[in-house]
């Protein structure tokens, strides 16, 4: 808890866009990066005269995302219209969704620093379209606007305030990007603006059950930014409380460089939007057995392919969480497991070396170029011991370089493990006349030199001598002084 006189209450509004071909009610390509007012038509500018049709794409996507949070579909959907006048939007209102949302009461199961569960409450999930994006380029009297986005499909998930502290803001939308990602119907990237988030945020005194009042954060460009500003804005009320003053409701802005967050406006009201249901969009339905029938047709989500990992692999939690994390990955891991059959070793190379060269070089597991059968191969190396788990590492970081085989790289640098007698006694014999005072020591008693004379044996065989000879073997060499 990050104020013990005050505690938070957090509640999360988090936009998604979907990944459709279409944007949501004309066929706009919905792409990210085109050329500026490219994919617009007469219905995403709202001239006169054109009509919406929806895109049964996205009322489906929808409501699958609904049903993984484990919401109540409704059967009868509609629209509405939010009124308001932005220059982005060209329309004038955004087809919206106000007192029938498609989805209602539903629930995500987060674990706050991987390890203790906890359920936030979602109040709702609704459909709406995007709007335009105003550009204001530097040192220009004018700002530009960009059409693009304008009607592109949008999900808004909206947490009832359950979240009491920004590590738990952090770990729900961590969590809920991920299960965005099983079932592949957004990009979730903040930077490109597919996933936003605003926070509400209100402090009242420990032990107090009504809410105080609320300031709504927006702005935020990363899950680290919602948690800073959360932080600061917690901090902030608790000044202003302190200090005999009455928090304002408000919508205010996170500021990146000043880390503060700064006033915006006062937050508008229900009414201002003047909703009223939209007239260009028939009503739809939903049967029972079309609810059914997407529901059934979900993929698996990452809290079920954890629980598969723990029982079926015999994975501990900690381990598969690693796993499950990054879908990419676990899909890997799972590839990896069908040509050889030792979940647990596959868990332990990918978590530890492949993880460390992944995060050393800061790229995403697709960009590491490494197979399935390259990785098992190599493991199957440093098991039989064709060389050591040292050089099985080195080899993995010179794969990712080249993308070339474990076998090739093994041949071409020569890198198998000696374990011949004959090879290693010549190395043995001399470090033995190299350290005369451990070897000394060693017929003194000291345990520790035998170890010091092995390291220096791996030393001088550039790391290739298996460790496990070359301890027995000096062992014997040394009794025999
Ligand atoms: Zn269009």
């Amino acid at each position: 808890m990050t104020n013990i006189k005050y505690e938070p209450v957090i509640g999360l509004e988090v936009h998604v866009q979907l990944k459709t071909k279409t944007k949501a009610f004309c066929g706009c390509a919905n792409e990210f990066g085109s050329k500026e007012n490219t994919n617009i038509c007469p219905v995403c500018l709202g001239l006169p005269g054109s009509l919406p049709v929806l895109n049964a794409q996205v009322l489906v996507g929808a409501a699958r995302v609904a049903l993984a949070l484990d919401c109540t579909i409704r059967h009868f959907i509609k629209f509405d219209r939010k009124n308001y006048f932005y220059p982005d939007l060209p329309k004038n209102f955004q087809i919206s969704q106000f007192d029938m949302p498609l989805s209602e009461n539903g629930h995500l199961d987060i674990k706050v620093d991987g390890i203790s569960p906890k359920r936030i409450r979602i109040k709702r999930v609704h459909l709406e379209e995007d709007a335009g994006k105003l550009m204001h380029p530097e040192g220009s009297i004018s700002s530009l606007v960009d059409f693009n986005r304008a009607g592109t499909p949008l999900l808004e998930i909206v947490t009832e305030p359950d979240i009491y502290s920004p590590e738990e803001a952090y770990a729900y939308l961590s969590d809920l990007k991920l299960m965005l990602q099983y079932l592949d119907i957004s990009d979730c990237d903040m930077e490109k603006g597919s996933l936003r988030c605003d926070a509400n945020i209100s402090i009242r005194p420990a032990g107090e059950t009504k809410l105080g009042t609320k300031a709504e954060l927006k702005n935020m460009n990363s899950f680290k930014a919602v948690k800073a500003a959360l932080e600061y804005e917690i901090k902030r009320q608790a000044q202003s409380l302190d200090a005999g003053e009455r928090i304002v409701q408000e919508t205010r802005l996170w500021d990146e460089k000043k880390e503060v967050t700064l006033p915006m406006r006062s937050k508008e009201e229900a009414h201002d939007y003047r909703y009223f249901p939209e007239p260009d969009l028939p009503p739809f339905t939903f049967t029972d057995a079309d609810i059914e029938g997407m529901r059934n047709s979900l993929p698996e989500l990452p809290q079920q392919r954890l629980r598969r990992f723990v029982e079926n692999f015999g994975l501990g939690e900690k381990d598969a969480a690693v796993l499950i994390a990054d879908k990419e990955l676990a899909d890997f891991f799972e590839a990896c497991v069908e040509i050889y059959n030792e979940p647990k070793k596959i868990s332990n190379w990918i978590s530890g070396p492949v993880l460390f060269n992944m995060n050393s070089r800061n790229s995403s597991f697709g960009a590491l170029r490494l197979t399935p059968g390259h990785l098992t191969d190599l493991i199957c190396l440093v098991e039989d011991g064709t060389v050591s788990n040292l050089v099985g590492k080195d080899i993995l970081a010179q794969m990712l370089a080249a993308g070339s085989a474990p076998k090739d790289i093994v041949r071409e640098k020569n890198l198998a493990q000696v374990s011949g007698a004959d090879e290693l006694n010549e190395i043995i014999e001399e470090v033995i006349a190299a350290n005369k005072k451990s070897v000394d020591d060693y017929a003194c008693g000291k345990e520790n030199a035998l170890m010091f004379l092995v390291g220096q044996v791996m030393k001088r065989s550039g790391g290739k001598a298996n460790p496990k000879v070359a301890r027995s073997l000096l062992a014997e060499r040394l009794k025999r002084t």
